[in-house]
């Protein structure tokens, strides 16, 4: 059978909501415990299983993405992840090194980079890459933080200043009574200080709302960020789509491991745009497709017609967020049920599937694997 039921693995981080992914699961949530992420993939930190097998038993091999359904309520530590070749040569330098795989200090669990998508499910707060250095700088003096960063000259002396800097170093009394007064509108970035130092406490973390672009996202809006890019997730629920990748640099907001001057040396200090992706819509098809090679994200609004297409020749995900759908397999005549919450692996062998039904399914693959045969 090349098309299997997918159970997903749950991560309760501390910073996850208790309702978004209860919710989405038709499960009854427990107001305790939170329910930060949800995994599909073979990640070993956090595998899917079909029935009590784990995937890549099944699958004979890893996937090279990892689809996620995220729910934010605290923020996210400020963090970065490497390129490639960075990967590879810290998960070489760790592992010389004698760190163990599941040290708590160790920053590259494995070789691969960490692009990353993430598509808001509904209101969504993010902090994406440098703004423009002069405003920083403005920011900076105008709100009295210390004099050696203040006067840095460009932005990558400064930014190793800043990394230079304990959380004694800054006179938090002082910097969160000016930012009181600087405050200007709800969930602006002076209001975003003060919610992480409510969430954090004395961490230089919470001053990230000045060093990075501060992002809203509408429900169904994207964004994209390359490896090496700064970046942190404040508040809302969205899917992200992500290389199988778990190597974090954190910068604070964190009780993890910190290593700033790993960090600084994989950051791109440069300023930067917030990468918005538009999807391609084209019937019931909205595709979302970055620089990256590695995954795509796709939607699929079924609406009482039968969506047929043919398939790459790799093994792909899908789960449904909306409705109810009918899965059949063109090489089976058995099909499956697919319904709000659940989700599927297409294997490779599978040369196409059939669906039919009404709902919403999100489908993660490797790109350009998929051309619709018909849609009636
Ligand atoms: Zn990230």
């Amino acid at each position: 059978m090349p098309v299997y039921t997918l159970r997903p693995a749950i991560q309760h981080y501390a910073w996850g909501d208790t309702t978004t992914i209860p919710s989405l699961l038709g499960m009854l949530s427990s107001e305790e415990e939170p329910w930060a992420e949800l995994w599909l993939g073979t990640h070993p930190m956090g595998e899917s299983k079909v029935s009590t097998f784990p995937l890549s038993g099944i699958l004979g091999q890893h996937l090279s993405f990892l689809f996620k359904v995220i729910a934010v309520q605290n923020a996210l530590s400020i963090q970065v992840h490497p390129n490639r070749q960075q990967a590879k040569e810290g998960f070489a330098r760790e592992t010389a090194a004698g760190i163990d795989l599941w040290d708590p200090t160790r920053s590259y669990k494995d070789e691969n980079h960490k692009p990353e998508l993430l598509l808001a499910l509904n209101d969504f707060w993010a902090l994406v890459s440098f703004r423009d250095f002069q405003v920083i700088q403005e920011d900076f003096k105008k709100l009295q933080f210390p004099s050696l960063l203040t006067q840095s000259e460009t932005l990558p002396v400064f930014f190793q200043n800043f990394l230079s800097l304990s959380a004694d170093h800054f006179d938090f009394p002082l910097l969160l009574k000016n930012i009181t007064q600087a405050q200007q509108q709800h969930m602006d970035k002076y209001w975003w200080i003060q919610e992480l130092f409510r969430q954090y406490g004395k961490d230089r973390g919470v001053f990230a709302p000045i060093l990075l672009n501060l992002v809203h996202l509408n429900k169904g809006q994207a964004i994209y960020l390359e490896p090496c890019q700064l970046h942190a997730y404040l508040r809302g629920s969205g899917i992200e789509i992500m290389t199988a990748c778990d190597n974090v640099l954190r910068l604070g907001c964190t009780k993890k491991h910190i290593d700033p001057q790993e960090l600084l040396r994989i950051t791109s200090c440069e300023s930067k745009e917030v990468h918005y992706v538009d999807a391609k819509t084209e019937g019931p098809l909205s595709v979302w497709t970055t620089p990256a090679e590695d995954f795509e994200l796709i939607r699929m609004d079924v609406n009482n017609e039968l969506l047929a297409y043919c398939r790459s020749t790799s093994a792909e995900i899908l789960f449904c967020v909306e409705g109810t759908l009918q899965i059949k397999s063109v090489l089976h005549s058995r099909s499956l049920v697919l319904k709000k919450g659940s989700a599927l692996i297409v294997t490779a062998q599978e040369p196409a599937i059939h669906i039919y039904g009404k709902g919403v399914v999100y489908r993660a693959a490797i790109p350009a694997s998929m051309s619709v045969l018909h849609s009636s």
